[in-house]
């Protein structure tokens, strides 16, 4: 706090899980003795640089461009890039914190990264998109590799980004496929990365309700944004039989009581690239509001956060207990509030963290790098069975924590116990280097 005083969501990511991770420093006084802790939430590195572009109309403009490279005990750096308004060096390393635990619950040999800028992609052209991404690519090249750190896209960086990226690193440094992932098929991509994050959601959530002796099929299913998680949680929940009612974006949201088609969502959000309101002009039964899915009155049995983080207020929270959900899992990272999380808590929701239940996104890219390396393409089937099995092994994991030290079902303490602990052996192990 008294380093960093003005990084407000970074302080929330490492007090969610600093406040976890007594019971496992209790079983191990070697950690606190080493001071384990104040290395974790030090970033092992922190990259800021100007990136300059022209738009269509001749205009020049600077963005900021951040690279964090947190964490390597387990692996090569690895994490996302974020273009969004809102990108600071907080919100970076909130990221970036979060993903050294998130990488260590996939068991993958990966170490914790984030990235992005404060570039706004929204209502820009493909050339500009490319011009971006080019000069963004002139800096970061000289800190990435495919052994040193490699990025991955995020909000606001999909398919059309990492190509240009790895474009631009190409022509900087040569072809080395490994060095970003979420590539396009045709050079170097796996099969199931766009669907990763947003079906191991599902994988995770189901594996949870599977454990109280529920099952997904006939339940009502609030999903908050109508990005790359978003779009595929929903097909993967219509597919395991529930039914999802909602669909966001940052202007307001569709409720379908018929079930949202994601196959609708799909076309509107990646092929017209329009806004998620468009919906209800093509399907007769949906209805369109502004402002936040989380206001909107309805009863339901599982919320699914997929836009971005503190989406969801103490007062959105208190409200899902009056609507009856029993579960939130979160696509996105941290959407929810510590006043949130602990009217969760309070009322026995069943809660699924980000740093577990969106891990199947970073997974696949690791299984991407490992195709990359051998240089084969596996099939969609084998990396589909591969995710499943990796998110149902999370969910086991922070189970396994939990029951170990008593904690009541808190599987989010369970997942920060567990990605931690592999974690600070690794960094023992290794020594104060
Ligand atoms: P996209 O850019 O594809 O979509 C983001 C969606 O969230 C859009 O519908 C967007 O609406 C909405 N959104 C963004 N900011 C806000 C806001 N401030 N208020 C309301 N809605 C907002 O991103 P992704 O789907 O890739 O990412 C969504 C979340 O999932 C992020 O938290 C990301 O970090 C996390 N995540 C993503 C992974 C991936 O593989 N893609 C992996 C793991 C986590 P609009 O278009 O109006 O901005």
């Amino acid at each position: 706090q008294h380093r960093d005083p003005n990084q407000p969501e970074f302080q929330q990511a490492v007090f969610t899980v600093l406040d976890s991770l007594a019971p496992s420093l209790e079983d191990h006084p070697e950690w606190v003795e080493a001071d384990l802790l104040s290395r974790l939430v030090e970033p092992e590195r922190a990259i800021q640089f100007q990136v300059p572009w022209e738009s269509d109309d001749g205009k020049f403009h600077v963005n900021r461009g951040f690279r964090v490279q947190f964490n390597s005990a387990i692996g090569p750096y690895k994490g996302g890039l974020r273009l969004h308004p809102s990108v600071n060096l907080s919100i970076v390393k909130f990221l970036g914190f979060e993903q050294i635990l998130k990488n260590s619950l996939t068991a993958l040999p990966i170490g914790g990264a984030k990235g992005g800028s404060e570039f706004d992609p929204k209502g820009k052209s493909d050339n500009e998109i490319m011009r971006f991404c080019q000069s963004f690519m002139t800096e970061l090249q000289r800190h990435i590799g495919p052994d040193l750190d490699v990025p991955a896209g995020d909000i606001g960086v999909g398919g059309r980004e990492i190509g240009y990226l790895f474009g631009a690193y190409k022509r900087l440094r040569g072809y080395q496929n490994g060095v970003l992932t979420g590539k396009g098929l045709t050079f170097g991509g796996s099969l199931a990365r766009t669907e990763a994050t947003g079906f191991g959601l599902l994988y995770y959530t189901n594996a949870l309700v599977k454990a109280q002796g529920d099952s997904l099929e006939g339940k009502r299913i609030k999903i908050s944004g109508a990005g790359n998680v978003a779009t595929y949680a929903i097909q993967k929940a219509t597919e395991l039989g529930a039914k999802v009612i909602t669909v966001s974006d940052s202007n307001g949201y569709i409720y379908d009581p018929k079930g949202i088609n994601y196959k609708i969502v799909k076309k509107i959000k990646e092929v017209e690239r329009s806004r998620i309101k468009e919906y209800a002009d093509q399907v007769a039964s949906a209805e369109y509001h502004g402002g936040s899915v989380w206001d909107f009155d309805v009863d339901y049995d599982i919320a699914l956060p997929c836009a971005t983080q503190n989406e969801i207020s103490k007062d959105q929270a208190k409200l899902m207990i009056k609507d009856g959900i029993k579960y939130i899992c979160e696509g996105a990272n941290m959407p929810s509030t510590p006043d949130a999380i602990a009217i969760y808590r309070e009322n026995r929701v069943l809660y699924g963290p980000a740093k577990a239940a969106n891990a199947g996104g970073v997974a696949v890219s690791a299984l991407e790098m490992s195709q990359n390396s051998e240089r084969l393409a596996w099939s969609f089937e084998d990396v589909d069975g591969r995710l499943k099995l990796l998110m149902e092994n999370i969910f086991a994991k922070s189970e396994a924590a939990d029951k170990k030290y008593g904690l009541d079902k808190d599987y989010q303490a369970g997942a920060n116990i567990a990605g931690f602990e592999k974690v600070a052996t690794a960094m023992m192990t290794q020594g104060l280097v």
